[in-house]
């Protein structure tokens, strides 16, 4: 990558640290996946329970595969053979895990994390009950403010995810939202974490690559 382009990236992942700390949120910065899955496994206790909430940056960093190694509970809602009961029961569970693991649609330089979900499972979590949340990312997941989180879930993350999940909806067939009210709509919870209350259960892992949609 060009010196200086590089160089303008660390300047926005520089800001977003500094205002998550603010938020009473941690922010790190890794250059790799073997960094973030040495920093990730100092924080994890062996045995400990730990849920995901679904994210294509968690498969592409390795983090799904560290979980499945054995040393932790990990509630695997992918594991093959899940009924819909099954994974309704996994997603439950999640908020008695000591910690959960997502991606974001966006980050913002204010640091929030902007998130919109089908189900809303994820943000609940993110939410409320597991004692720490780890949130990975990729910088292309950075936006300035909440205007633009909303435009880049809108243009990018909602179409490219329709698409990859086969849904019927129109932004699956045109890359256009429409503000669509197909059955299989997958916008539905639109949410804004703008601060904790229990300062550092959210840690925020910003990685030196674009990682997700
Ligand atoms: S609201 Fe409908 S058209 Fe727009 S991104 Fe979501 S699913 Fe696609």
């Amino acid at each position: 990558m060009d010196q200086s382009v590089k160089w303008v990236i660390e300047k926005k992942i520089e800001r977003t640290i500094e205002a998550l700390k603010k938020n009473n949120m941690e922010g790190y910065f890794v250059k790799d996946e073997k960094e973030l899955l040495d920093k990730l496994s100092s924080l994890l206790q062996k045995g400990e329970t730990i849920s995901v909430g679904g994210s294509v940056t968690l498969f592409e960093t390795g983090i799904i595969d560290l979980l499945r190694s054995g040393q932790y509970n990990f509630l695997d809602r992918y594991e093959k053979g899940l009924t819909e009961e099954n994974i309704k029961e996994i997603y439950r569970k999640s908020f008695f895990a000591n910690t959960y693991l997502t991606g974001t649609n966006a980050i913002t330089e204010n640091g929030e994390l902007y998130n919109v979900d089908g189900t809303g499972n994820r943000v609940a979590a993110m939410i409320y009950g597991p004692d720490q949340v780890i949130v990975v990312v990729g910088f292309n997941k950075i936006v300035k403010n909440l205007n633009e989180a909303i435009e880049r879930n809108k243009q990018i993350a909602a179409p490219i995810n329709a698409k990859r999940l086969k849904k019927k909806t129109p932004c699956a067939s045109t890359g256009v939202c429409i503000d669509c009210t197909s059955p299989e709509r997958i916008c539905n919870e639109y949410t804004l974490i703008k601060r904790q209350r229990i300062q550092g259960r959210i840690k925020v892992f910003i990685v030196d690559k674009e990682l997700g949609y």
